[in-house]
Protein backbone atom coordinates (compact mmCIF):
# COMPACT_ATOMS: atom_id res chain seq x y z
CA UNK A 1 0.00 0.00 0.00
CA UNK A 2 1.11 3.48 -0.99
CA UNK A 3 -1.40 5.75 0.64
CA UNK A 4 0.68 7.85 2.45
CA UNK A 5 4.04 7.56 0.17
CA UNK A 6 6.09 10.93 0.41
CA UNK A 7 4.04 11.35 3.98
CA UNK A 8 5.92 12.45 7.22
CA UNK A 9 4.23 11.04 10.13
CA UNK A 10 5.43 11.79 14.32
CA UNK A 11 4.18 8.81 16.39
CA UNK A 12 4.10 10.49 20.26
CA UNK A 13 4.85 7.02 21.89
CA UNK A 14 5.01 4.18 19.13
CA UNK A 15 7.46 1.60 20.74
CA UNK A 16 4.73 -0.97 21.86
CA UNK A 17 0.80 -1.39 21.84
CA UNK A 18 -1.00 0.53 20.25
CA UNK A 19 1.37 3.19 19.04
CA UNK A 20 3.26 0.36 17.60
CA UNK A 21 0.46 -1.09 15.81
CA UNK A 22 0.05 3.01 14.48
CA UNK A 23 3.94 2.67 13.47
CA UNK A 24 4.01 -0.49 11.30
CA UNK A 25 0.10 0.48 9.48
CA UNK A 26 1.77 4.20 9.16
CA UNK A 27 4.97 2.47 7.41
CA UNK A 28 3.12 -0.36 5.50
CA UNK A 29 1.35 2.45 4.14
CA UNK A 30 4.26 4.13 2.44
CA UNK A 31 5.02 7.27 5.05
CA UNK A 32 8.33 8.11 6.51
CA UNK A 33 7.63 7.53 10.41
CA UNK A 34 9.45 9.07 13.26
CA UNK A 35 8.18 7.44 17.05
CA UNK A 36 9.26 8.89 20.31
CA UNK A 37 9.60 6.13 23.20
CA UNK A 38 10.91 6.75 26.79
CA UNK A 39 11.61 3.27 28.50
CA UNK A 40 11.29 0.34 25.73
CA UNK A 41 14.40 1.01 24.10
CA UNK A 42 14.88 -2.68 22.74
CA UNK A 43 11.26 -2.57 21.86
CA UNK A 44 11.74 0.34 20.33
CA UNK A 45 15.07 -0.73 18.09
CA UNK A 46 13.50 -3.81 17.18
CA UNK A 47 10.00 -1.81 15.95
CA UNK A 48 12.22 1.06 13.90
CA UNK A 49 14.37 -2.09 11.72
CA UNK A 50 11.25 -4.15 11.05
CA UNK A 51 9.24 -0.90 9.90
CA UNK A 52 12.12 1.25 8.37
CA UNK A 53 11.12 3.85 10.79
CA UNK A 54 13.37 6.02 12.95
CA UNK A 55 12.98 5.71 17.13
CA UNK A 56 13.86 8.77 19.35
CA UNK A 57 14.04 8.84 22.67
CA UNK A 58 11.72 11.28 24.30
CA UNK A 59 9.69 11.73 27.33
CA UNK A 60 6.21 13.04 27.07
CA UNK A 61 6.71 14.36 30.79
CA UNK A 62 8.77 16.74 30.21
CA UNK A 63 7.39 19.51 27.96
CA UNK A 64 9.41 21.27 26.35
CA UNK A 65 11.77 17.70 25.12
CA UNK A 66 8.28 17.41 23.94
CA UNK A 67 7.69 20.72 21.75
CA UNK A 68 11.73 20.36 20.86
CA UNK A 69 11.23 16.76 19.12
CA UNK A 70 7.92 18.64 17.37
CA UNK A 71 9.41 20.60 15.97
CA UNK A 72 12.52 19.36 14.50
CA UNK A 73 10.47 16.30 12.92
CA UNK A 74 8.67 18.82 11.20
CA UNK A 75 7.18 19.81 8.81
CA UNK A 76 4.37 17.08 9.55
CA UNK A 77 1.58 15.50 7.59
CA UNK A 78 0.48 13.32 10.52
CA UNK A 79 1.38 14.07 14.22
CA UNK A 80 -0.48 11.02 16.49
CA UNK A 81 0.00 11.62 20.23
CA UNK A 82 -0.86 8.25 21.95
CA UNK A 83 1.93 8.21 24.90
CA UNK A 84 -0.38 8.10 27.86
CA UNK A 85 -0.20 6.49 31.08
CA UNK A 86 -2.84 5.39 34.12
CA UNK A 87 -2.26 5.48 37.10
CA UNK A 88 -5.33 3.14 39.91
CA UNK A 89 -5.97 3.26 42.80
CA UNK A 90 -7.62 5.27 45.86
CA UNK A 91 -7.64 9.28 45.13
CA UNK A 92 -6.83 9.95 48.64
CA UNK A 93 -3.01 7.94 49.07
CA UNK A 94 -1.95 9.08 45.84
CA UNK A 95 1.25 10.92 45.20
CA UNK A 96 0.33 14.50 44.03
CA UNK A 97 3.51 14.18 42.34
CA UNK A 98 2.81 11.24 40.68
CA UNK A 99 -0.42 12.23 39.46
CA UNK A 100 1.01 15.73 38.07
CA UNK A 101 3.20 13.47 35.73
CA UNK A 102 0.49 11.64 34.57
CA UNK A 103 -1.06 15.49 33.73
CA UNK A 104 1.66 16.14 31.95
CA UNK A 105 1.91 13.10 29.70
CA UNK A 106 -1.76 12.73 29.12
CA UNK A 107 -2.82 16.43 28.88
CA UNK A 108 0.09 18.62 28.77
CA UNK A 109 2.37 17.14 25.84
CA UNK A 110 -0.86 16.77 23.40
CA UNK A 111 -1.47 20.73 23.57
CA UNK A 112 1.67 21.73 22.84
CA UNK A 113 2.66 18.98 20.61
CA UNK A 114 -0.59 19.85 18.48
CA UNK A 115 -0.08 23.33 18.81
CA UNK A 116 4.39 22.74 18.00
CA UNK A 117 2.98 20.61 14.61
CA UNK A 118 0.63 22.89 13.86
CA UNK A 119 3.52 25.47 13.45
CA UNK A 120 4.96 24.09 9.98
CA UNK A 121 2.21 21.61 9.29
CA UNK A 122 0.92 22.44 5.99
CA UNK A 123 -2.65 22.71 4.78
CA UNK A 124 -4.50 18.90 4.92
CA UNK A 125 -1.86 18.39 7.74
CA UNK A 126 -3.55 15.56 10.40
CA UNK A 127 -3.15 15.39 14.39
CA UNK A 128 -4.96 12.40 16.05
CA UNK A 129 -4.71 12.17 19.77
CA UNK A 130 -5.33 8.74 21.39
CA UNK A 131 -7.88 9.14 24.26
CA UNK A 132 -10.07 6.62 25.70
CA UNK A 133 -13.56 5.92 25.89
CA UNK A 134 -13.12 6.32 29.59
CA UNK A 135 -13.55 9.99 28.68
CA UNK A 136 -16.83 9.39 28.14
CA UNK A 137 -17.48 6.71 30.77
CA UNK A 138 -15.79 5.62 34.01
CA UNK A 139 -17.31 2.86 35.84
CA UNK A 140 -15.09 1.69 38.12
CA UNK A 141 -13.69 3.76 41.13
CA UNK A 142 -9.57 4.25 41.30
CA UNK A 143 -9.17 5.80 38.03
CA UNK A 144 -10.08 10.01 38.22
CA UNK A 145 -6.82 11.27 37.04
CA UNK A 146 -6.83 8.86 33.71
CA UNK A 147 -10.61 9.57 32.60
CA UNK A 148 -10.27 13.61 33.85
CA UNK A 149 -7.07 13.29 30.97
CA UNK A 150 -8.72 11.83 28.46
CA UNK A 151 -12.05 14.03 29.06
CA UNK A 152 -9.74 17.25 28.36
CA UNK A 153 -8.26 15.81 25.14
CA UNK A 154 -11.90 16.58 24.11
CA UNK A 155 -11.87 19.99 25.07
CA UNK A 156 -8.25 20.16 22.82
CA UNK A 157 -9.71 19.04 19.87
CA UNK A 158 -13.12 20.82 19.71
CA UNK A 159 -11.16 23.89 20.44
CA UNK A 160 -7.74 23.56 18.14
CA UNK A 161 -10.39 22.32 15.58
CA UNK A 162 -11.13 26.45 15.47
CA UNK A 163 -7.48 27.57 15.56
CA UNK A 164 -6.70 25.71 12.95
CA UNK A 165 -9.43 24.45 10.57
CA UNK A 166 -9.06 27.76 8.24
CA UNK A 167 -5.78 25.81 6.98
CA UNK A 168 -7.20 23.01 6.63
CA UNK A 169 -5.94 21.12 9.42
CA UNK A 170 -7.87 18.44 11.28
CA UNK A 171 -7.96 17.63 15.21
CA UNK A 172 -9.75 14.57 16.26
CA UNK A 173 -9.77 12.22 19.21
CA UNK A 174 -9.52 8.54 18.66
CA UNK A 175 -11.70 6.48 21.78
CA UNK A 176 -10.56 2.98 22.08
CA UNK A 177 -12.25 0.87 24.64
CA UNK A 178 -10.02 -2.42 26.06
CA UNK A 179 -7.35 -3.30 24.06
CA UNK A 180 -4.98 -5.88 24.21
CA UNK A 181 -1.74 -4.34 25.70
CA UNK A 182 0.53 -4.90 28.12
CA UNK A 183 -1.09 -1.64 29.79
CA UNK A 184 -4.81 -4.20 29.68
CA UNK A 185 -4.03 -7.46 28.36
CA UNK A 186 -6.62 -9.70 27.57
CA UNK A 187 -5.43 -12.79 29.65
CA UNK A 188 -5.29 -10.72 32.75
CA UNK A 189 -7.12 -10.15 36.03
CA UNK A 190 -9.56 -7.30 34.77
CA UNK A 191 -10.61 -9.61 31.77
CA UNK A 192 -14.38 -10.45 32.99
CA UNK A 193 -14.79 -7.28 34.72
CA UNK A 194 -13.94 -5.71 31.13
CA UNK A 195 -16.17 -8.06 29.03
CA UNK A 196 -18.84 -7.45 31.20
CA UNK A 197 -19.33 -3.71 29.84
CA UNK A 198 -18.66 -5.20 26.00
CA UNK A 199 -21.13 -5.90 23.69
CA UNK A 200 -18.51 -7.74 21.60
CA UNK A 201 -17.63 -10.00 24.05
CA UNK A 202 -13.38 -9.72 23.63
CA UNK A 203 -10.67 -6.67 23.87
CA UNK A 204 -10.12 -4.86 20.29
CA UNK A 205 -6.53 -5.23 19.11
CA UNK A 206 -4.01 -2.81 18.11
CA UNK A 207 -4.25 -3.43 14.87
CA UNK A 208 -8.28 -2.00 14.77
CA UNK A 209 -7.41 1.22 16.48
CA UNK A 210 -4.17 1.89 13.95
CA UNK A 211 -7.06 1.21 10.82
CA UNK A 212 -9.52 4.32 12.78
CA UNK A 213 -6.46 6.13 12.72
CA UNK A 214 -5.22 5.49 9.16
CA UNK A 215 -8.61 6.48 8.08
CA UNK A 216 -8.51 9.91 9.84
CA UNK A 217 -5.16 10.84 8.31
CA UNK A 218 -6.20 10.04 4.77
CA UNK A 219 -8.18 12.16 2.46
CA UNK A 220 -11.28 10.76 3.08
CA UNK A 221 -11.47 12.91 6.30
CA UNK A 222 -10.75 16.20 5.82
CA UNK A 223 -14.66 17.24 7.03
CA UNK A 224 -13.72 15.72 9.81
CA UNK A 225 -12.77 17.68 12.75
CA UNK A 226 -12.58 18.17 16.75
CA UNK A 227 -14.88 15.28 16.99
CA UNK A 228 -14.56 11.96 18.79
CA UNK A 229 -14.29 8.59 17.20
CA UNK A 230 -15.08 5.86 19.68
CA UNK A 231 -13.85 1.82 19.18
CA UNK A 232 -15.06 0.57 22.26
CA UNK A 233 -16.92 -2.69 21.40
CA UNK A 234 -20.22 -0.64 23.34
CA UNK A 235 -18.07 -0.69 26.44
CA UNK A 236 -19.86 3.13 26.60
CA UNK A 237 -22.69 2.49 24.52
P1 LIG B 1 1.11 0.62 26.58
O1 LIG B 1 1.44 0.86 28.01
O2 LIG B 1 1.01 -0.78 26.07
O3 LIG B 1 2.14 1.45 25.65
C1 LIG B 1 2.31 2.80 25.93
C2 LIG B 1 3.21 3.44 24.89
O4 LIG B 1 3.35 4.82 25.23
C3 LIG B 1 4.58 2.83 24.88
O5 LIG B 1 5.10 2.86 23.58
C4 LIG B 1 5.36 3.77 25.80
O6 LIG B 1 6.72 3.85 25.49
C5 LIG B 1 4.71 5.10 25.49
N1 LIG B 1 4.87 6.00 26.62
C6 LIG B 1 4.35 5.89 27.86
N2 LIG B 1 4.78 6.89 28.63
C7 LIG B 1 5.60 7.64 27.86
C8 LIG B 1 6.37 8.79 28.09
N3 LIG B 1 6.42 9.40 29.29
N4 LIG B 1 7.08 9.31 27.05
C9 LIG B 1 7.06 8.70 25.84
N5 LIG B 1 6.38 7.60 25.57
C10 LIG B 1 5.65 7.07 26.57
O7 LIG B 1 -0.26 1.39 26.34
P2 LIG B 1 -1.43 1.17 25.25
O8 LIG B 1 -0.84 0.85 23.94
O9 LIG B 1 -2.43 0.28 25.85
O10 LIG B 1 -2.07 2.63 25.25
C11 LIG B 1 -1.72 3.61 24.29
C12 LIG B 1 -2.69 4.78 24.41
O11 LIG B 1 -4.02 4.29 24.25
C13 LIG B 1 -2.64 5.50 25.75
O12 LIG B 1 -2.85 6.87 25.55
C14 LIG B 1 -3.81 4.89 26.50
O13 LIG B 1 -4.32 5.74 27.48
C15 LIG B 1 -4.79 4.70 25.35
N6 LIG B 1 -5.82 3.70 25.61
C16 LIG B 1 -5.50 2.38 25.81
C17 LIG B 1 -6.50 1.46 26.06
C18 LIG B 1 -6.24 0.01 26.31
O14 LIG B 1 -7.17 -0.69 26.74
N7 LIG B 1 -5.04 -0.51 26.04
C19 LIG B 1 -7.91 1.88 26.13
C20 LIG B 1 -8.13 3.28 25.89
C21 LIG B 1 -7.11 4.14 25.65
P3 LIG B 1 7.89 3.29 26.47
O15 LIG B 1 7.51 1.92 26.91
O16 LIG B 1 9.09 3.35 25.60
O17 LIG B 1 7.97 4.25 27.60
Amino acid sequence: MTAFQGKSVLVLGGSRGIGAAIVRRFAADGATVTFTYAGSAEAAQALAAETGSTAVVTDSADRDAVIARVRESGPLDVLVVNAGIAVFGDALEQDPDVIDRLFRINVHAPYHASVEAARQMPEGGRIIVIGSVNGDRMPVAGMASYALSKSALQGLARGLARDFGPRGITINVVQPGPIDTDANPEDGPMKDLMHSFLAIKRHGRPEEVAGMVAWLAGPEAGFVTGAMHTIDGAFGA
